[in-house]
């Protein structure tokens, strides 16, 4: 039996050297979050979102609290869930302010519907007991900031990436992929990114899971994390598929990101077109974070 693994993200772009550090650390933190549901005996599913739960309450990337304001400077939340052994998946989109989106995702995995958005995204997390929050609870002054940079001086939206994932394989071999984002800084209310799109920002079957960050639009054109996929499973290791993936939108596409993902057995891989990916992994005996 291959030996339970998580690897996690904090986003593709350019964080300055100074906070690289701090990027990092968080990354291997969310890492053994889902490190210990998987030593304890948890599922692939419930490490990847404890992980990405870990991300998003850490105002630095751009999820949950500290995620990217729409052109109107509100919270618009993306978040996908996908489980390797069933098949099922779940995501939100346009999601207001709600503490932890990929947990609503991770609800959606028992029902027939995969993905909500919007306004009834929200009733429907409120009837699951997720609490709605005032806006101001999730934004920090380092995204008010980079949304003035962006939205009133018409500066460039490349803002550090910072959406985070998370792909795990559990102690019986089963994958789980999750990811969660605020998007991109400045963008149009009701634009829905890559990351909440099954096939596109997260995917996981039984032979691997993914999860990506970067220009959702070139991702979607991409249709990427599907086309990850069907490499490995035509016999590409995870790093040689993520990069022939990611040249492709970089060459045609216009666009630019990265992806963490794990293989049934052999390497995983985080792999990317950007200065920077911040990612953290946890095994038995093995953990950490890089940036
Ligand atoms: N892929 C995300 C989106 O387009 C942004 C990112 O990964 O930085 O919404």
């Amino acid at each position: 039996m291959p030996e339970p693994l998580i690897l996690v993200h904090g986003g593709a772009g350019s964080v300055p050297t100074e906070s690289r550090q701090r990027h990092a650390d968080g990354c291997a933190l969310a890492a053994s979050v889902g490190g210990e549901v998987l030593d304890s005996g948890g599922t692939a599913v419930e490490a990847v979102c404890a992980a990405v739960e870990s991300l998003e309450n850490n105002p630095i990337y751009n999820s949950g609290k500290g995620c990217a304001l729409t052109c109107n400077g509100g919270v618009s939340l993306d978040s996908s869930v996908m489980c390797g052994k069933t098949n099922r998946a779940g995501g939100v989109a346009c999601l207001g302010a709600f503490r932890n989106p990929v947990r609503v995702a991770q609800c959606l995995l028992e029902e027939e519907t995969i993905l909500l958005v919007g306004i009834e995204a929200e009733r429907w997390a409120e009837a699951q007991g997720f609490e709605r929050l005032q806006e101001d609870e999730l934004i920090v002054p380092s995204a008010v900031k980079a949304w003035k940079h962006v939205v009133q001086e018409g500066g460039s939206s490349n803002w550090a990436g910072g959406t985070v994932g998370a792909v795990a394989r559990d102690a019986h071999g089963d994958l789980a992929a999750a990811t969660s984002t605020g998007g991109t800084m400045g963008k149009l209310p009701g634009r829905v990114g890559d990351s909440p799109l099954i096939g596109v920002g997260t995917y996981a079957d039984e032979l691997c899971a993914v999860s990506a960050t970067g220009t959702g639009e070139a991702f979607m054109r991409a249709v990427f994390a599907a086309r990850v996929a069907d490499r490995i499973r035509r016999g590409e290791e995870p790093a040689g598929a993520i990069q022939n993936v990611l040249n492709r939108i970089e060459r045609e596409l216009g666009g630019a990101g990265g992806a963490i993902s794990i293989p049934v057995e052999g390497d995983y891989a985080a792999i990317k077109s950007t200065t920077t990916m911040s990612h953290g992994w946890w095994s038995p005996g093995d953990s950490g974070g890089d940036c």
